[in-house]
């Protein structure tokens, strides 16, 4: 009788055999409570031991198992380190085999003398001989297929108590589940690609026949994500197609005014992001529309030729801000290039409340805005807040919007204009979003880019240096900052308990401050500190009484202090390429030459290689491409909260299957919206 029958998908995993109370916490550390969350956990790769040899004909440095019989199995300490091992004298037809394991004394119970087993390893040489040490083994008494050994072994993602081994073996337990999944995937789909059934594909994730059925599978399953998170775009789009939203017209002569107010010409990729935008905004339908634009491609005007328009038809603009910092610096650059025009503006974060320029009380902003008096609203997530209410609001603007929840848009949404209405939504981002992955994962968005930088700036010098040409950088901040530049000096979170990089940067500010440039105005800003320090210290910085800023990954995004020509990246490997480039994004924003210095303990090829391809890469889109490929989408996107959705399977690599698959979602949606909603589809 198979006792695996009385499992199913939603047994929790507590009831598996074997797994204790800490199994249950480390299983739920990997996210797994449920026998179908263990199915879908596939491991990260799989070790090559599907070659079974004569025993006699392995050779040292190879990895191969062979099916051998227990001749001599027993535990002993060796002589000098008095360490536990067990030593074991295999043999088949062929010859004899030796193997020894460390620290693992229950074996010669699992192993008697007389069983045959597969032991999967490489045969090695050492002080105690020829043999394999530490080969993983399967007893091979039975037909059954092997699942430790002998084949290609999984190798999974384990916590605590868990291993490898006991991953394998409840997998193997419960695999038999995977055909009770509903399998919603087209059949016309699946024969036109000729791929494997859903049971099968999820079988041949965790034991595989071969490593081109493993591919198979992957295929399979990448697909079948890639499919639904098309299909929920479409979903979303068709939604928004449906519901109304304010018709704002495009007020071409106040525009065209404030377009030539501006100290500069708009670069041709602005014209048409504001063009495309603006015609959105003119449709009774909700715009959803992504300004995505390299670090300094100056998005903020772009909006504010979307605010102004707003204003003008009497719609308020709330406009969401990653941090309080931004928020700050972007009420102060919107109301600077706003001021010829009649638009009030408020601030408004968790504790700054500004009525046009003037601090006020909080009851007083918030009153204002309730009742129409101010035309934008500026602030964080306070703005989000419940209690926060708006007379009108025809447009959202989010910034750097990858940091808000698909929840928190929708939020914001909510507090629309009129009854029923929904204001249009532009979200602007300067992390570059490499195509393949703004198909999918923004395939309900519309996208406006901006890929040329205004003109006249020049690139950024990017060096990697050396601990000893430390000096030499300092140096050249001396000589940046007698000029009358400033420049940055970013710390990252060295220790883990040092959350937000508090005591690196305060240690690092010490050690500047003191030691090394004693003589200049050397600041300090890290995310702890109050938020009027925090905008004191901006302000400072902006106002340039301060040379030197300190700081933690806080400046990250959108700050614009364009005299600043030089930074310093200390321990930069510890950042993605995405954000170095933000970081580095801080620099070169006005028309001196600027320099950036990268400096990292950490000489590692690896890390060598992937600083080096910063150093000699400006093009956002080119170091968003790498750090994807090099660290995937979820450390890309550096939060939780950002709305990507979690593939377990599909890549944003393969251009070519996330490319088919929306193109084959939107061929499909029609039937599927008929008699599915994206519940019943869902893969897990
Ligand atoms: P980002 O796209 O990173 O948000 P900003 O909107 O902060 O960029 O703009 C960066 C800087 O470029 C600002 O100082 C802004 O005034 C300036 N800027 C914007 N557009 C132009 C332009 N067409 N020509 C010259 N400078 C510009
Ligand atoms: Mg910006």
């Amino acid at each position: 009788m198979q006792k695996a029958d009385i499992f199913n998908l939603e047994t929790s995993i507590d009831s598996l055999p074997r797994v204790g109370l800490r199994g249950v916490r480390d299983f739920a550390k990997l996210g797994i409570s449920t026998a179908k969350d263990l199915l879908f956990h596939f491991p990260f790769r799989h070790e090559d031991f599907s070659r079974v040899v004569p025993a006699a004909n392995l050779k040292i440095g190879e990895k191969a198992s062979v099916k051998v019989q227990v001749l001599l199995i027993a535990n002993k300490r060796t002589p000098q380190k008095r360490r536990l091992i067990t030593e074991a004298i295999f043999r088949d037809k062929s010859g004899s085999l030796k193997a020894i394991w460390f620290n693992q004394p229950y074996i010669p119970r699992l192993l008697r003398r007389g069983n045959w087993v597969y032991l999967s390893g490489t045969l090695e040489e050492s002080y105690f001989g020829l043999h394999m040490i530490n080969p993983i083994f399967e007893r091979a008494d039975s037909d059954k297929e092997t699942v430790h050994a002998g084949r290609l072994i999984p190798i999974y993602h384990t916590r605590g108590s868990l291993t490898p081994r006991t991953i394998r073996s409840l997998v193997a337990k419960i695999l038999h589940l995977a055909k009770s999944l509903p399998d919603w995937l087209p059949t016309e789909l699946i024969e036109r690609h000729n791929f494997p059934k859903l049971e099968e594909a999820i079988r041949e994730m965790h034991f595989p026949k071969t490593f081109s059925t493993l591919t198979r599978a992957r295929q399979r399953l990448a697909y079948n994500e890639l499919f639904q998170a098309g299909l929920t775009a479409l979903q979303a789009r068709r939604q928004l197609d449906q519901t109304p939203a304010p018709a704002i017209p495009f007020q071409e002569e106040s525009t065209k005014a404030f377009v030539e107010t501006l100290p500069f010409t708009l670069t041709d990729d602005q014209r048409k992001a504001a063009w495309q935008i603006l015609q959105d905004m003119e449709r009774p339908r909700p715009m959803n529309r992504l300004l995505e634009g390299e670090v300094g491609s100056g998005k903020t005007v772009v909006a504010g030729i979307a605010i102004l328009n707003a204003a003008l038809s009497e719609f308020q603009t709330a406009y969401l801000a990653p941090t309080e910092i931004l928020a700050t610096q972007h009420a102060k650059t919107l109301a600077e290039i706003l001021k010829g025009f009649p638009i009030s503006i408020a601030l408004l974060t968790g504790s700054t409340y500004v009525l046009n320029g003037q601090s006020e009380k909080r009851g007083v902003v918030e009153e204002a805005v309730r009742e129409g008096k101010v035309n934008l609203i500026i602030g964080t997530h306070a703005l989000i807040q419940k209690k926060t209410k708006f007379k009108k609001v025809g447009l959202v603007i989010v910034d750097e919007q990858h940091r808000f929840g698909v929840e928190q848009r929708g939020k914001l949404r909510g507090k629309g204009a009129a009854k029923d209405e929904v204001p249009h939504l532009l979200s602007m981002t300067a992390t570059p979003i490499p195509r393949t992955l703004a198909l999918t994962v923004y395939g309900d968005l519309d996208c406006s880019l901006l890929r040329e930088l205004p003109k006249g700036r020049k690139p950024i010098i990017t060096k990697l240096i050396k601990p000893k040409d430390r000096e030499r950088a300092y140096e050249h901040i001396h000589q940046e900052i007698k000029k009358g530049h400033q420049g940055f000096v970013i710390c990252p979170i060295i220790i883990e308990s040092d959350k937000l990089g508090v005591k690196a940067a305060t240690q690092e500010h010490e050690e500047l401050s003191k030691k090394i440039f004693p003589n200049l105005k050397v600041g300090l800003l890290h995310g702890k500190m109050k938020a009027d320090e925090k905008n004191r210290i901006m302000t400072e910085f902006r106002d340039a009484e301060i040379d030197l800023l300190v700081a933690t990954a806080v400046v990250e995004v959108g700050i614009d202090v364009p005299n600043a020509t030089v930074m310093i990246i200390e321990a930069a490997e510890r950042f993605g390429l995405a954000q170095l480039h933000q970081f580095r994004g801080r620099i070169g924003r006005g028309q001196a030459p600027a320099t950036c210095f990268l400096f990292t303990d950490n000489e590692t090829a690896e890390t060598v290689a992937r600083l080096d391809f910063f150093t000699h890469h400006q093009d956002g889109f080119a170091l968003a491409e790498e750090d994807l490929k090099l660290r995937g989408p979820g450390e890309f996107v550096g939060t939780a909260q950002s709305g990507f959705p979690k593939f377990r399977v599909a890549s944003f690599h393969d251009r070519k299957l996330v490319e088919l698959a929306r193109r084959e979602a939107e061929e499909f949606y029609e039937d599927f919206s008929k008699f599915s909603t994206p519940e019943d589809i869902s893969l897990d």
